[in-house]
């Protein structure tokens, strides 16, 4: 049986519709689940009793479950169990302007970049949409407000699990759903090319992050397997044609890592493939992990970089650093779990 979070309100029209039900009942459905935060069928009153029962002998109503949660003061961690055990996280990030939550698209991940806690364990499978979206009403739920952003940079890669990922976005976008608004959601990719073409006719506003990481496909290939299926320069391509379509500034995501990516004539080397774009680079300052050599990037390496960016006319920013004290980086729970 499906999950009925599965479905973007026109998909649940669709099959109601399949079924001989009226396309109403797909906007009631709605309300119970997200707007009343009901999710039992058998207490949806309004319904009549063979449309609840239809409910219940088509669909599945069942949650993931949050297995344990760290809290720090800035950001709290939460790792989830799914229905056949398998474990994922998410982790909320309190901002000055709001609530973000980082979700994850994936249990484990297959694109195997050398530093990322999550490319060490594979890929075990696909999230669902529905184990995606109740990711966020739990944790939504369990601190009792409002998410007001979302960005798609937990485990896993959201274009190797794109239809998901997309209906996944078309309903917590729905204001009659979760209503977060599509500038308020971002995808982040390590690159994959034809899914970022793809991505250009995505009928939502919402912004897409390149996880570059490094000025050259020589350094690329060190540290990011991807970069032997695709060239930086076919990247540039497909963003140069995503952002003719769609007129949206897009991130360009850039891990420091010591003596690895973070030289001068790297930064000088990041700034000719950036100049003239409308993107804007963001600087991670790398979360080191037990099981990775990689080291972070000193402070002042990392001022030193940004101010050769800078002085170029690149816009540039520093990330900044959430949940010192619990494992907050990509993967780092799951992992320490297992
Ligand atoms: N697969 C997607 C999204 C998940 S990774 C992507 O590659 O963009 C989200 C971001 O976290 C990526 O930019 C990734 O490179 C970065 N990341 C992974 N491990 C990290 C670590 N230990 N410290 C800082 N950033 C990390």
């Amino acid at each position: 049986m499906n999950n009925i979070f599965n479905y973007p309100k026109q998909e649940l029209i669709n099959i109601l519709e399949k079924h001989g039900k009226k396309a109403f009942l797909a906007t009631q459905i709605y309300e119970w689940l997200y707007d009343k935060k009901e999710y039992n069928p058998s207490n949806f009153a309004n319904i009549k009793k063979e449309n609840r029962e239809f409910l219940i002998n088509n669909f599945d109503f069942s949650f993931i479950k949050i297995e344990k949660v760290e809290e720090d003061i800035d950001a709290k961690k939460f790792l989830f169990r799914l229905l056949d055990g398998q474990k994922i996280e998410a982790v909320l990030m309190y901002h000055d302007y709001g609530k973000s939550i980082c979700v994850s698209s994936q249990v484990g991940c297959n694109m195997g970049c050398r530093f990322c806690e999550s490319g060490r364990l594979k890929k075990v499978r696909d999230l669902q949409t529905y184990e995606m979206v109740e990711q966020i009403i739990l944790v939504s739920d369990y601190i009792k407000e409002r998410i007001d952003s979302v960005v798609i940079m937990g485990i896993g890669e959201p274009f190797d699990n794109y239809d998901n990922v997309m209906n996944f976005i078309k309903i917590i976008n729905d204001p009659k759903a979760l209503a977060i608004g599509a500038r308020h959601i971002t995808v982040s990719t390590c690159g994959i090319v034809p899914k970022i073409k793809e991505f250009t006719s995505f009928p939502l506003q919402v912004n897409l992050a390149i996880s570059l990481h490094a000025p050259s496909d020589e350094i690329r290939k060190k540290i990011m397997p991807i970069a032997n299926a695709y060239k930086i320069e076919e990247i540039m391509c497909a963003l140069d044609y995503y952002y003719a379509k769609t007129n949206r500034r897009i991130t360009i995501e850039y891990i420091m890592l010591k003596d690895i990516n973070d030289s001068k004539e790297c930064a000088n080397m990041l700034a000719s493939l950036i100049k003239g774009k409308n993107m804007y680079v963001n600087l991670i300052p790398y979360n080191e992990t037990n099981n990775i050599d990689y080291k972070a990037s000193d402070k002042g390496q990392i001022d030193l970089f940004f101010n050769i960016l800078k002085q170029k006319g690149i816009d540039v920013t520093v990330r900044r650093r959430f949940g010192a004290n619990i494992s907050a980086a990509c993967g780092q729970l799951r992992s320490k779990e297992m």
